[in-house]
């Protein structure tokens, strides 16, 4: 039997932040008997397992739902290693969900945040051409995205660079519907809306083991901070958000079935002032591995750089470069667009490693979320491989979840 071994600093955190025996549900000791029993489990305490716990509380108030996370706090990996970009949605094969998910996420999200405090600011991205190549590149972008229904148009290089001074551009394609928001207080909000709605949140908590239950459902083994065991029986169902370490949980009723490649991104501060109002990308990468080393804002307006692509080994390496040859790399990279970028400025600042179905150089993979029901598990539903637009589409993979269980 695989254990799956949750990494976890051991803290003085309770288990649960929101006791279960407060839910009114049945707590036993350990025993063969499961010592709870929910409806719907939720693995992951990321933006895109608390999407889901939000939806499932909304959508099935009769339910019981709780959501497991094994750190001590929520949002921890992933979600809160990003760029806390709002993406359009134009760069991914047309008929992939990556399209499909970030479109209407992207379209929810601004919903939502018109209507919350959560700090956002629809502020455009530029995408910028520095060859005629590049451009006619970014001119199928453009049609690519009308096509989708997305919102584009170009401003010639001339004109860019008197708008942003600090630019070198022979052409942009700007994108108005890209922006940025507070990721943390995204998540802060929907907590409050799964307590709210009458769901549970566990904390410190690592599933480590599933089967199949019996009498229908899964059995997960769980384990607290404190090296406590318990069994919780999923009657109807069980969502693996995991991210990083999705594959592991999913592979521990399907052995082997998938494998995820992690590549880390890191982000340089800029600490130096600056003119710029835009979020900028150079011209995407070929296949699509990331985005190019690109310029984004955040809520203070203050300036970062990144995230490049390395891929290593450990998912719980968020290591920082210290080389000097690593910065020079991002200097001549943010240089192709940004000149004047001054390389004493730039600190090394943090990391985020994306859960990739591709390996280096491997063609485009789309998000695998699906109930399993071809290989026997009605009602465990697996999400491998939400790397970028993770956040911008998490509301929309919640919309999707809902949809693959209504049918
Ligand atoms: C460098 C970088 C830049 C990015 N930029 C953007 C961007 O600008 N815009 C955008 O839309 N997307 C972006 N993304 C993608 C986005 O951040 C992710 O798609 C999204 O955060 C994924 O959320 P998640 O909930 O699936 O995963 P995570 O945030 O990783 O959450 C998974 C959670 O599961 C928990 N967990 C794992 N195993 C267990 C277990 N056994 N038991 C209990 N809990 C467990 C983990 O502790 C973790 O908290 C970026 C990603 C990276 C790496």
């Amino acid at each position: 039997m695989l254990l799956l071994k949750c990494f976890v600093p051991r803290a003085s955190f309770p288990l649960l932040r929101y006791p279960l025996q407060d839910a009114g549900h049945r707590f036993f000791s350990m025993t063969r008997t499961p010592d709870l029993e929910v409806d719907n489990v939720v693995i992951g305490g990321g933006v895109v397992g608390l999407a889901i716990a939000e939806m499932l509380t909304r959508n099935r108030p009769q339910e019981t739902t709780i959501l497991v996370e094994k750190n001590k706090r929520l949002g921890e990996e992933t979600s809160s290693r990003n760029s806390e970009v709002i993406h359009a949605g134009i760069y991914y094969p047309k008929d992939s969900l990556k399209t499909q998910l970030c479109i209407q996420g992207n379209r929810q999200l601004y919903a939502l945040l018109e209507k919350t405090t959560i700090p956002y600011n629809k502020i455009g991205k530029w995408v910028v051409a520095q060859s005629p190549e590049q451009h006619e590149y970014l001119q199928q972008l453009s049609a690519k995205a009308t096509s989708l229904g997305v919102e584009t148009y170009f401003i010639d290089g001339e004109k860019a660079m008197s708008m942003e001074p600090e630019l070198k551009a022979y052409s942009v394609l700007v994108s108005p519907t890209t922006g940025i928001l507070d990721s943390h207080s995204f998540m802060d909000y929907l907590e409050q809306k799964i307590i709210d709605q009458g769901g549970d949140i566990a904390l410190n908590t690592c599933i480590q083991h599933i089967r199949r239950g019996d009498n229908g459902g899964y059995y997960l083994k769980v384990e607290d901070e404190s090296n406590n065991k318990i069994t919780v029986w999923a009657q109807q169902r069980v969502f693996n958000a995991a991210g990083l370490h999705a594959h592991h949980l999913s592979n521990d009723l399907m052995p082997n079935k998938y494998k995820l490649y992690y590549a880390r991104g890191h982000y340089y501060a800029y600490n130096a002032p600056s003119s710029i109002r835009h979020l900028i990308y150079p011209c995407p990468e070929k296949n699509l591995a990331g985005l190019g080393t690109h310029l984004t804002l955040d809520m203070a307006n203050k300036i970062k750089f990144g995230p490049d692509v390395q891929y290593v080994d450990n998912p719980f390496d968020y290591s920082l470069p210290l080389e000097n040859d690593h910065k020079m790399a991002f200097v001549r990279a943010i240089q192709s667009y940004l000149p004047n970028v001054n390389p004493d400025k730039l600190q090394p600042d943090y990391a985020g490693i994306r859960p990739k179905l591709a390996g280096p150089g491997e063609p485009f993979q789309d998000f695998i979320i699906k109930e399993e029901k071809e290989d026997g598990f009605d009602g465990f539903y697996s999400l491998i491989g939400i790397e970028s637009p993770g956040l911008t589409s998490s509301l929309a993979i919640a919309n999707y979840i809902h949809q693959l269980m209504e049918n």
